[in-house]
């Protein structure tokens, strides 16, 4: 089922996923002014403990870089994944650090932004402390069972985590399907 994963805004949506437990992930590689306290959004959050700027770099999603095929191998079976799909459309970071805890948010105060092959995780505003640090994960490409629902919380929360074309592809194919079986109980009639 973890056939889905975070991807950039504005990337181009390619084959996918998103990971292993969380407590089995690294939590003391950012900088000292980011917490990871239990959050109404998910289990765990990443909290901020002093002002940040918009524009500034909050974390970097650091992981080992997996193909696609060795993600699959390796979380075929994982509820839940912490993969981050690269524009490439051939790889994928498995987060183990500071940044695989950010969660996600439909009203973020941060974006996710590929440069060179790194993934970063920028304010679009500024941060208070105390506030959780939270991007758009525009999930793809997931299973079709799974709606990955999303409970951020926010005035324009669409609930789900997909992408706003990932939710329209996915419409648009469960369209398909129901139309695929009223032909068939037809031709049965
Ligand atoms: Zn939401």
């Amino acid at each position: 089922m973890p056939r889905k994963r975070s991807q950039p805004k504005n990337s181009p949506p390619e084959k996918s996923f998103e990971t292993k437990p969380r407590h089995a992930r690294k939590r003391g590689d950012g900088p000292p002014h980011l917490l990871i306290q239990r959050s109404n959004i998910d289990t765990d959050g990443c909290y901020t403990t002093r002002l940040i700027r918009k524009g500034e770099l909050v974390a970097e999603y650091t992981g080992p870089r997996l193909t696609i095929k060795q993600a699959d191998v390796l979380y075929d079976h994982s509820p839940r994944t912490y993969l981050f799909g690269l524009t490439d459309g051939q790889h994928v970071i498995d987060g183990e650090g500071v940044a695989a805890f950010i969660n996600h948010s439909c009203d973020p105060n941060c974006e996710a932004d590929e440069v060179n092959g790194r993934v970063l995780i920028n304010a679009i505003r500024d941060i208070h402390a105390g506030e959780e640090i939270t991007y758009d994960y525009n999930l793809y490409d997931g299973d079709p069972e799974d709606p990955s629902l999303c409970y951020c919380g926010a005035k324009n929360c669409r609930g789900s985590m997909y992408s706003e074309a990932e939710l329209t592809r996915r419409t648009k194919a469960a369209k398909r399907k129901e139309a695929g079986k009223i032909k068939r109980n037809r031709r049965a009639t």
